[in-house]
């Protein structure tokens, strides 16, 4: 090497923006029972970070967007689980030791700036908005103070003061279910670039209305979600200075303070402008607080209701039940037993119900690691009788006992088909449903796995031998995440209700620390007469 280029890679290397990385990642229920201890995360230190580059994780997305703008990536630690119950302290002591054993040395060399994969909705027992507290605590390292702190987060998170107040930009996916987590972590990362470049702040504003929605209510395909992203868009075009506006319709299931839906803005523009931007989103929200109060179906209606179909195809005659213009199954979900929401998925009320109304060709998956190891010794094509799901609350009738025919016995880590996928965004290419079993009862093919495996992808069929198009119906254990996968096969999409810890009727839940009056347990009335929970950095005007 000649001196010139010595002396070119050493200036090149004193021009990379030093950026340090972090990834906390779990959506807390914190109405279930069981609490989620550390090794339920899966934990990636130091240099292991650099595994997720190039998958359709968030952290894959940013450190894609790191690779092709030079940047010097700093890794400290990436701690991600599925969703579940109340996280033990024990979870975010751990999480910060490591976080600073890796961040202090980076921070006195000097950083250009910190970028996070968050996920908004972490709860553990001694801190309601861990998010928050872990921002300010970065915030309060030496050499943190005045770096830019940007990031990206899921639109079911709990928007907090803490976490606007100490942070410059944080960037909410904009799909549910997440098609766009990896593509919104590149537009955050973009956000950094230019500030690092640039040097300009941007200044962060939020408003929440008081308004807490059921998971079911917040797709973003459906009201009163699709207008109210349709106007951030706008007022993003509108008002050039506003960097990131975020629509966050939170989550139900996590009791905190903060819970329930909020706006937040990232600007470079005055302080008004941003006020009134925000202001706009939380009357279209409150004038629209009903529309997201989504309620499910009763099941035995839905299930007459599919009789009445199968017997009119039979005929050849045509209805109309809504649904879409093509052949392939009723696609029914029970958000009460939603698995991207935190419940376990073995639930029995949709199971019960197509064996109580001899729907045949029907295929549910059930979590079941006990029924699966039990199979075990058992060999195909086999009678079995045993008891399957309604293990994990107390909320459902409990285990059902069936007898049916064993079909295969296999393992299931599969590669996701759809790498875009919600559940992509959490989990990059791969997910392992651990050993499997299939076994068939009275025409209903029960697919038993040893993890809890949101119904986000087909490939959790295809992998296991089994043709989802095939079948006349398929029960799903979510609330939206499935739509994404499911729509382009389903003759019929529809949630029902039954038993279980995530039912859309949040009046059925002991909060105790959501803060009043808020729409649904106090009137719409009673939200328009009450200043909305406002927070916004540096500019007190607003709290009137
Ligand atoms: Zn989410």
């Amino acid at each position: 090497m000649n001196l010139s280029q010595a002396e070119d890679d050493s200036r090149r290397e004193r021009n990379r923006r030093r950026v340090l990385i972090a990834w906390l990642f779990h959506e807390t229920h914190t109405f279930l029972p069981q609490t989620t201890n550390w090794d339920a995360f899966d934990v990636h230190r130091g240099p292991e970070l650099f595994s997720l580059a190039g998958d359709a994780s968030p952290m894959g997305g940013m450190l894609e967007f790191a690779a092709e703008h030079d940047w010097l990536v700093l890794p400290t630690i990436a701690a991600v689980a599925a969703p579940s119950g109340m996280v033990d302290d024990d979870v975010y002591d751990r999480f910060i030791d490591e976080f600073d054993q890796f961040a202090k040395g980076h921070l006195a060399e000097g950083v250009d700036g910190v970028f996070l994969v968050l996920h908004g909705a972490l709860v553990c027992e001694s801190h309601q908005d861990v998010e928050g507290d872990f921002l300010r605590h970065l915030r309060s390292l030496p050499g943190a103070a005045s770096v830019p702190v940007y990031g990206v987060f899921d639109l079911h998170a709990h928007l907090t003061d803490a976490m606007i107040d100490h942070s410059d930009c944080l960037v909410a996916y904009r799909e549910n279910p997440h098609s766009d987590a990896r593509e919104s972590s590149i537009r955050a990362a973009g956000l950094l670039h230019h500030a690092m470049a640039t040097g300009n702040r941007p200044r962060q504003f939020a408003l929440r209305p008081s308004i807490v929605w059921p998971p079911t209510g917040v797709g973003s395909a459906d009201e009163p979600m699709r207008s109210l992203l349709r106007m951030a868009r706008e007022l993003e075009t509108k008002h050039p200075n506003f960097l990131a506006i975020n629509v966050v319709p939170g989550f139900a299931f996590g009791d905190t303070y903060e819970t329930g839906l909020g706006f937040s803005i990232s600007t470079v523009g005055s302080d008004a402008e941003a006020i009134e931007a925000l202001q706009r989103l939380s009357e279209l929200a409150i004038s629209s607080a009903e529309d997201g109060c989504r309620q499910d179906a009763d099941v035995d209606k839905i299930l007459y209701e599919f009789s009445e179909f199968q017997v009119s195809n039979c005929d050849n005659s045509s209805v109309n039940l809504g649904g879409f213009d093509h052949a392939g199954p009723w696609v029914i979900a029970e958000p009460s037993d939603n698995i991207g929401g935190g419940a376990a998925g073995d639930a029995t009320g949709l199971l019960r119900a197509l064996l109580r109304h001899n729907v045949s060709n029907a295929a549910v998956c059930l979590y079941d690691p006990q029924a699966v190891s039990w199979l075990q010794s058992h060999r195909v094509d086999e009678m079995v009788t045993l008891s399957i799901g309604g293990k994990s609350t107390t909320l459902d009738p409990g285990p059902l006992e069936v007898t049916g025919t064993l079909i295969r016995l296999c393992g299931g880590l599969f590669e996701l088909e759809d790498k875009q996928s919600h559940l992509a965004s959490a989990v990059g290419d791969h997910f392992d449903m651990g050993s499997c079993a299939i076994i068939e009862v009275s025409g209903v093919t029960i697919l038993l796995t040893s993890n809890p495996t949101p119904p986000m992808d087909l490939g959790q069929w295809r992998s296991v031998g089994l043709r989802p198009e095939g079948f006349s119906v398929i029960g799903v254990k979510a609330a939206v995440s499935h739509r994404r996968a499911y729509e382009p096969i389903a003759k019929k999409m529809v949630s029902v209700d039954t038993p279980g810890p995530c039912r859309s009727n949040l009046l059925t839940l002991p909060y105790r620390n959501l803060r009043r009056p808020v729409y649904p347990f106090d009137s719409i009335d009673s939200l328009k007469q009450t200043t909305p929970s406002t927070r916004t950095e540096k500019a007190e005007s607003v709290h009137d």
